[in-house]
């Protein structure tokens, strides 16, 4: 058998830094410190690890921790304190298989009861059990998703957002002596009121603007069809829009914040049932603009919502993206 490293440093053939020797043991720096003590105390004997010792070496392991003793007081460590440890085999780290003892000191040594760092087949199995969880975890949200009838689309959808120009918003506002309109409809924000059933809100011609609904005294041909034409406005436009008093309001959030408050006159249709709401809006006359608002910001539910009432060739639809947020702070 090959000699170890320490027969071989016992024997002189390797050099080392030798801090205690006698007949039955050396002591030497270890080539690698672990702390700014750390000196190795092996037994001249040939013995592998603890397993490998027997009633003669009683002994000599204690006179391994004598010397172990009076090395911690040479290295003045004792009132800090330190450590003498020694590892027998693969799970305890051994590497030299002759026996051996480490003096430790010179620093906090942490706790012995932290645990060692996971194997790299044990970190491989976790990574393997965390997929197969995250595959779960998706394979659930898209049953569940399947389930609801507010589904979340998979893919977001990008939506085509222009801005109207002043020429869009123009040939909307018709002249006061056209309309006989020269007072902006009152549209103040609605009191919290229960959502709308499915079936109250199939009626948008009924709800969509009842106190402003200008059809008795607006001309019918002030309105002039754009299908399909989805631009997106600003809070001017809007209120310029909404003071014509001609419009379809829709309201493109959950029933839930519909209830908490919205827009006078405004119907909800959430954008993501808008195409269960499909034979509600395809009853609704195409007369007026259609205006559609969200919470603020990028206004998806929206878009959807003006989607839906393109493909029956509705327009114009404008979009306020400044939405209630704004709408609640500007009012
Ligand atoms: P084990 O891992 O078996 O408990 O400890 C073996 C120790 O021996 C390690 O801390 C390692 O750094 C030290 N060691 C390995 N080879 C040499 C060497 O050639 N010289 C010295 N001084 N230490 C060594």
């Amino acid at each position: 058998m090959q000699p170890t490293i320490f027969e071989r440093i016992i024997a002189r053939e390797i050099p080392s830094t030798i801090e205690f020797e006698d007949d039955r043991v050396i002591a030497i720096r270890d080539i690698a410190p672990s702390a700014p003590v750390h000196v190795l105390i092996i037994p001249k004997r040939v013995i592998r690890n603890v397993d490998d010792l027997s009633e003669q070496d009683t002994e000599l392991i204690g006179h391994v921790f004598l010397v172990a003793r009076d090395l911690a007081r040479k290295y003045g460590v004792v009132d800090n304190g330190y450590r003498v440890v020694t590892n027998c085999n693969e799970h305890a780290g051994q590497t030299v298989f002759h026996l051996h003892f480490h003096l430790l000191a010179g620093e906090p040594l942490g706790r012995m009861n932290s645990r060692p760092p996971r194997s790299a087949g044990s970190t491989r199995s976790m990574l393997f059990e965390g997929g197969l969880l995250v595959i779960a975890a998706i394979a659930l949200a898209a049953v569940f998703n399947s389930m609801n009838p507010r589904q979340i689309p998979w893919v977001k959808k990008e939506y085509e957002r222009t801005q109207a120009t002043q020429n869009d918003i123009q040939k909307y506002l018709a002249p006061p002596e056209a309309t006989g309109q020269n007072k902006p409809v009152d549209v103040t924000v609605d009191q919290p009121t229960a959502a709308p059933t499915k079936t109250e809100a199939a009626a948008p011609t009924t709800t969509a603007a009842p106190a402003a609904s200008p059809s008795a005294e607006k001309p019918k041909n002030t309105f002039v069809a754009d299908p399909g034409k989805v631009l997106e406005i600003g809070y001017d436009a809007f209120v310029r829009l909404i003071s014509t008093g001609s419009f379809h309001l829709i309201d493109a959030r959950t029933p839930e914040k519909y209830s908490e408050g919205h827009i006078a006159n405004a119907i909800n249709i959430y954008g993501g049932e808008a195409q269960s709401r499909i034979p509600d809006i395809i009853q609704s006359p195409r007369d007026r603009v259609i205006l559609i608002y969200c919470d603020g910001g990028e206004c998806e539910l929206s878009h959807h919502v003006a989607d839906v009432l393109k493909q029956f060739g509705y327009g114009p639809i404008f979009i306020y993206t400044g939405g209630w947020a704004e709408w609640k702070t500007k009012h």
